[in-house]
């Protein structure tokens, strides 16, 4: 248990604990919060974006 003032949830892909806010919420009224923290999220997308149009970095 860690005493932390604000609830705080772990990215499962950088594993860096960042508060709530830092995910988005897959749906309204449900706890479900993504598993990977909005800089992860935009960060795969970009490289999706880059691989679809056949760029490398
Ligand atoms: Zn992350």
């Amino acid at each position: 248990m860690t005493m932390t003032a604000e609830h705080t949830k772990t990215c499962s892909h950088c594993t860096r604990d960042l508060p709530l806010s830092a995910f988005a919420r897959r749906r309204r009224g449900a706890e479900t919060r993504q598993a990977w923290c909005r800089d992860c999220i935009n960060q795969t997308r970009r490289e999706a974006y880059a691989r679809a149009h056949g760029r490398t970095a």
